[in-house]
């Protein structure tokens, strides 16, 4: 930082996480003829095809969760997720003063008013004392960065929530297989939400996981 010898003076490779297994399963899906098995109609396809429903359910076996949603990046889950939790024009929702940018967008797609909550410095998430100061009438819901593979004080923000019947939406993009207590990030606010894109831990190009214990929540983002 302050200009001495760097440590690495030499360009770290780009891992390659693609190798046999992935590209039998997409020849598999190429053999198929079938590139996607969504139909935007009440009915079992409504769901999608066979390996999306794959993911889904190996998802929540491995998070012990009872509901995973794909979607096509975690800007969308977070949109969804907004949408389930019913914010309309007006309400507030409290977001982490640093965050990427979708964490704070998906609430403006439904004219929510985002309330920034200042870092805890011990765990660069969302502080504690601060969001219970920031919590109003017309607060409706608290989306939390699990920032930098850092989580949360997610039982507390939980319980906060439950108490004050808001809903809680972990953006888990940056703490998949983050734990507190036995249970996984992502999995212990109402909704969860997963990053696929290249760039993070676990990847597929472009992709998304919601995850969540609750029917109506999972449904609703289904729609959405
Ligand atoms: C990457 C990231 C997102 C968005 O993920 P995409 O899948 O690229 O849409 C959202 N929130 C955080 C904290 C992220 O790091």
């Amino acid at each position: 930082l302050l200009g001495g010898e760097p440590v690495i003076d030499f360009e770290l490779n780009l891992y390659n996480g693609i190798g046999p297994e992935e590209k039998k399963s997409v020849e598999d899906v190429m053999d198929s003829g079938l590139l996607s098995g969504f139909y935007g109609n009440w009915g079992n396809e409504f769901y999608g095809g066979p390996k999306v429903r794959e993911l889904e359910s190996n998802w929540s076996k491995k998070f012990k969760v009872k509901h995973s949603v794909s979607v096509n990046s975690a800007a969308s889950g977070l949109t969804a997720a907004v949408g389930a939790a019913k914010i309309s024009p007006g309400d507030e929702v409290l977001v982490p003063a640093t965050s990427m940018s979708a964490t704070v967008m998906a609430v403006l797609t439904y004219g929510g008013i985002p309330v920034f909550v200042d870092l805890d410095v011990s765990n660069c998430c969302i502080d504690l004392i601060e969001t219970k100061n920031k919590i109003t009438n017309k607060t409706k819901a608290i989306i939390v960065t699990n920032l930098f593979g850092h989580i949360a004080y997610l039982s507390e923000l939980r319980s906060i929530c439950d108490e004050k019947k808001l809903i809680l939406i972990e953006d888990n993009a940056q703490a998949p297989l983050g734990e507190e207590d036995g249970k996984y990030a992502g999995t212990i606010g109402h909704i969860g939400i997963f990053s696929l894109n290249y760039h993070k831990h676990i990847h597929s190009g472009e992709g998304g996981v919601c995850c969540t214990n609750d029917d109506d929540l999972a449904l609703r983002m289904q729609m959405i």
